[in-house]
């Protein structure tokens, strides 16, 4: 079944919220970057967390970068999305293997470790929106809340999971929510908000339970009644070429080119989101140096 992403409103108008099942983008992902369980995990939750942020992105120009960089062995990974809530995603170090944390759950904070949340907001203007704060506690959701109360001044819920298999090792369920007051809401809304979610189960496990995003948000908005404003399946994509692989090819410069040509006669470049392989020969090589070498 395909990823399915959906925004609402509550009926009073006071309470928008995104939910999005990423199920099979996830999995996807970890087959791609052959992505051990706790690094699925994390590479998951940025995934479902950039899809949730593309699609409150307003104009279809517009593009984000979600980026978690910490001390933790995964070191970094990377999530970008627009505003139809596709993502092509990339992690530093697929092969993490850690414990269980005390909690007996898959150790997402651990792997990540300490650092920065860069949310990086392109809306076609001259400079991007850079906002950036520090790493809560590495689980992602925290961390992506925290994001949004200091550089966006926006009280939000933000839920993330992914649930793997632990004896296959793939993808059983994954999924984001994010809940956010309108401008100007009264306390008594968030009051109900916080009611609402107070033992709300992990994201994973409804989905995993079969549960549509539809229902989710009614579930994670019980005190609510939610509007559903749009639906629309949502999918991992990247638009890497062979054009832009020889760009970067050329920015190296003729020195480097011209001993990448005599160390091994050829070059094999891999694109880091979707691990498409390109392969430049002798002749292609020549050329994009004779290409420099004219310029
Ligand atoms: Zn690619």
């Amino acid at each position: 079944m395909g990823s399915k992403i959906i925004s609402g409103i509550t009926s009073d108008k006071s309470v928008r919220i995104y939910v999005v099942d990423t199920t099979s983008m996830v999995e996807e992902a970890r087959m791609i970057h052959r992505a051990t369980p706790v690094s699925t995990a994390a590479l998951g939750r940025v995934i479902s967390a950039t899809s949730l942020m593309g699609r409150m992105l307003k104009g279809d120009k517009e593009s984000l970068t979600v980026q978690v960089k910490g001390s933790g062995e995964i070191k970094s990974i990377m999530g970008v999305g627009n505003a139809d809530g596709n993502v092509k995603a990339y992690i530093s170090n697929p092969d993490v293997v850690r414990p269980a944390n005390a909690q007996g759950k898959i150790d997402v904070g651990g792997a990540v470790g300490q650092g920065h949340l860069i949310v990086i907001k392109d809306m076609g203007l001259k400079e991007p929106f850079i906002g950036r704060c520090e790493l809560v506690s590495g689980e992602i959701a925290e961390d992506l809340a925290a994001y949004y109360m200091q550089s966006e001044q926006q009280p939000s819920v933000v839920s993330l999971g992914v649930l793997m298999d632990p004896e296959v090792g793939g993808v059983v369920a994954s999924g984001g929510i994010i809940i956010q007051p309108l401008p100007f809401a009264e306390d008594e809304v968030i009051d109900k908000i916080e009611r609402s979610v107070m033992g709300l189960p992990a994201i994973s496990t409804l989905i995993s339970e079969g549960k549509s995003v539809e229902e989710i948000a009614s579930i994670a908005l019980k005190e609510f009644e939610v509007e559903i404003i749009s639906e629309k399946t949502v999918e991992l994509y990247c638009d890497c070429s062979r054009d832009r692989v020889e760009k970067a090819l050329i920015s190296l410069g003729t020195t480097e080119l011209t001993e990448m040509l005599e160390t091994d006669g050829h070059a094999e470049l891999s694109c880091h989101f979707c691990n498409k392989k390109y392969q430049f020969d002798e002749g292609n090589l020549n050329n994009l140096i004779a290409g420099l070498d004219g310029k």
